[in-house]
């Protein structure tokens, strides 16, 4: 049984519990939660790994995504990749790689760290079928599915599949005339030209009920992915990013509807007055499934900062309520992120996360705690309650005065200093109000 049909069930698993202490919310919300798909927690049977929820109520999570490509494919630096994502607080890892040995690179990772590891199955089935029968469009149907239930057997605990492309949505695309970044997810852009040359329905559609059998044997949570986001900031919200939203939310609710644990992908590039928009829609018209923001990027004119155009997104996302995140680093639009990219990328996702959740959550105690280790200057408390210490202690070590009663930034001028014990009693009452 899936964790949603045990939450049916009125049980109480340690999955949940562990859930439940992570978040210091109560055991049966969040099995109430689970048991109505407004909670996921991806944890496949076959694999040990840590327990994360995602979804209503919680802190909003963050996925690192890694993985090689065709041009650069080294099995120790994906590695190398996922070690720091987990060192630096991702709450997840995808393995989307493309290139070199796919599974071998799938399995060092999981081998190496202890995340829930997600993967996008369409690439590696994708990638055998052009070395197989010489091209992508030359792929049987059935090995999507066996690559599928290969990856769910070794332990993947959530899996991204574009189930919401249909012939439709294709023929919506075709009608628009326009897309001005065209399609930019690699698995959308595969399954389209797949369905047009074999003029056939996409596998994934049409045999859904089959997708989910798989899933729930091994209860990998089914990510329904975004195929058509826009990937450009005059694309968003688009008739065919829409379409696939509502083909997304109806099959999250009929996957949850067999027992299957189901979360929503969201775009991708849009312009920061139309997120709140999305997560409307998301929320409402799939029952409230945990929504699973890819980014979002709110400009696309800043390559080299795209992990900043994407927090801003990501801080505004977890705000109105979206509950996963997946990073950008600074090398998105440019090339193969290297590992201290991964770690920008992580920390970024990180700060918005954490900004978002005071909104959402009222999680503020950190900020109050950090500004009162600032103004009397206690520096290790400062550092242990930073998103990132170890950024934190490098700076003011190498920019350091030597004092612990001022940084380099005003000297002789610490404002801080100037005042040092003017409100200590008056925060007694302050603390009281607060
Ligand atoms: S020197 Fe300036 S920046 Fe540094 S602690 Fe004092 S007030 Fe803050």
């Amino acid at each position: 049984m899936t964790q949603l049909e045990r939450a049916l069930k009125g049980e109480t698993t340690d999955e949940v519990k562990a859930v439940a202490a992570a978040e210091e919310i109560a055991v049966e919300l969040v099995r109430e939660r689970v048991a109505s798909g407004k909670i996921i927690i991806p944890a496949n049977k076959n694999r040990k790994q840590n327990i994360v929820g995602i979804g209503k109520g919680l802190r909003t999570k963050v996925n690192a995504s890694i993985g090689t490509s065709t041009d650069i494919a080294e099995i120790a630096m994906e590695v190398e990749k996922a070690r720091i994502a987990q060192q630096y607080g991702a709450d997840t890892l995808m393995d989307l790689s493309v290139g070199g040995n796919i599974a071998g690179t799938r399995k060092a990772v999981m081998d190496a760290i202890s995340l829930p590891i997600g993967t996008v199955p369409l690439y590696e089935a994708f990638a055998i079928a052009i070395e197989k029968y010489g091209a992508a469009v030359n792929m049987p149907a059935e090995l999507l599915f066996e690559i599928t239930e290969k990856q769910c057997a070794e332990g993947v605990a959530f899996m991204a599949i574009h189930c919401g492309i249909n012939r439709k949505t294709v023929e919506m695309l075709r009608k628009q005339h326009y897309r001005y970044g065209g399609l930019v997810s690699k698995g959308g852009s595969y399954m389209v030209a797949w369905m047009e040359h074999n003029n056939m329905e996409n596998p994934l559609y049409e045999h859904f009920d089959r997708v989910v059998e798989i899933m729930k044997k091994y209860d990998t949570v089914l990510s329904l992915g975004n195929g058509f986001r826009a990937g450009a900031i005059h694309d968003a919200c688009d008739r065919v990013q829409i379409q696939e939203l509502i083909i997304n939310c109806e099959l999250a609710e009929i996957g949850r509807e067999m027992g299957c644990q189901t979360m929503v992908e969201g775009p991708g590039h849009i312009p920061i007055n139309e997120i709140e928009a999305n997560i409307i829609m998301e929320k409402k018209m799939s029952g409230e499934s945990p929504f699973y923001m890819l980014g979002p990027i709110t400009t696309d004119i800043a390559p080299g900062y795209d992990h900043i155009t994407a927090a801003i997104g990501a801080a505004l996302s977890s705000s109105f309520g979206a509950d996963f995140i997946c990073y950008v680093t600074p090398s998105e639009h440019l090339g193969l992120p290297y590992p201290e990219d991964v770690r920008e990328g992580v920390i970024a996702s990180r700060i918005a996360a954490h900004i978002g959740d005071m909104i959402k959550l009222g999680k503020t105690d950190k900020d109050r705690l950090m500004s009162k280790a600032r103004r009397d200057m206690k520096w290790d408390a400062q550092f242990a309650l930073a998103i990132d210490p170890e950024r934190a202690r490098e700076i003011k070590a190498k920019r350091g005065n030597g004092s612990d009663h001022s940084c380099t930034m005003c000297g002789k001028f610490c404002a801080n200093d100037i005042l040092s014990g003017m409100f200590e009693q008056n925060m007694v009452g302050s603390d009281k109000a607060k």
